[in-house]
């Protein structure tokens, strides 16, 4: 059940806030609604959760259209890759973009958002295992990259990491917990169904859950 998954995983959010003197307030559940039915989706709103991640841009128009035009509390993060000439649907459709890596995209998405009138909020993707086949930044051109978004006008405020399947996660979070404080970036993405619990202690503010909420995908 959609609606208990999400209560037990709020639950298991705090109990593990509190064990690490975190207030569990600050720790957000952006449930991850990609390749979810709209009966699925329409269960977790259902249920009163706001705050969804989606990995692709037309997949986010087709699930979040007319929820958006309805639900004036709706969050929607776009955590997969964008391409640049989908700089305008996302600018549209987001309220944070957390994949930018590259100054090109940062370029397109501050062009867009100046265009339509709209702030909007960015988080960095970092390639923290340096994984070839991965999107992200890697950390040594972190610098140069933030540099880029200050030049550019553009909203950053948070760092977003998937670390590599077969190393400990927690080893990545430290890493991102450290740089996030160096840069005095206030919001970290980072935990799956899988690690969450390690992100908790290591500064997450929000954690991208899909399998433990939604079971399967399509
Ligand atoms: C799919 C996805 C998730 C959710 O993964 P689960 O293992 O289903 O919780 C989190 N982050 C990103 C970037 C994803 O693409």
């Amino acid at each position: 059940m959609i609606k208990s998954n999400i209560l037990d995983i709020q639950k298991t959010i705090e109990k593990c806030a509190k064990t690490f003197n975190r207030n569990p307030i600050d720790i957000n559940l952006i449930a991850v609604s990609k390749r979810q039915s709209p009966e699925a989706i329409q269960s977790a709103l259902d249920a009163g959760h706001r705050l969804y991640g989606e990995n692709k841009v037309q997949e986010a128009i087709t699930h979040w259209t007319n929820h958006r035009a309805n639900l004036p509390d709706l969050k929607l993060h776009l955590i997969g890759p964008l391409q640049t000439n989908k700089a305008g649907d996302a600018v549209r459709l987001f309220d944070v973009i957390e994949t930018i890596d590259r100054p090109k995209l940062i370029k397109a998405i501050a062009k867009e958002a100046i265009k339509q009138n709209k702030p909007i909020e960015c988080y960095i993707q970092v390639n923290t295992g340096e994984e070839p086949q991965k999107s992200g930044i890697l950390p040594n051109g972190l610098p140069a990259l933030i540099e880029c978004a200050k030049d550019e006008g553009l909203n950053i405020t948070g760092l977003m990491c998937i670390p590599p399947t077969d190393e400990p996660a927690a080893i990545h979070f430290a890493f991102m917990e450290k740089i996030a404080k160096n840069y005095n970036l206030l919001n970290l993405s980072m935990g799956m169904s899988s690690d969450f619990k390690k992100a908790i202690p290591l500064g997450a503010t929000h954690i991208r859950i899909g399998t433990a909420i939604f079971s399967t995908r399509n």
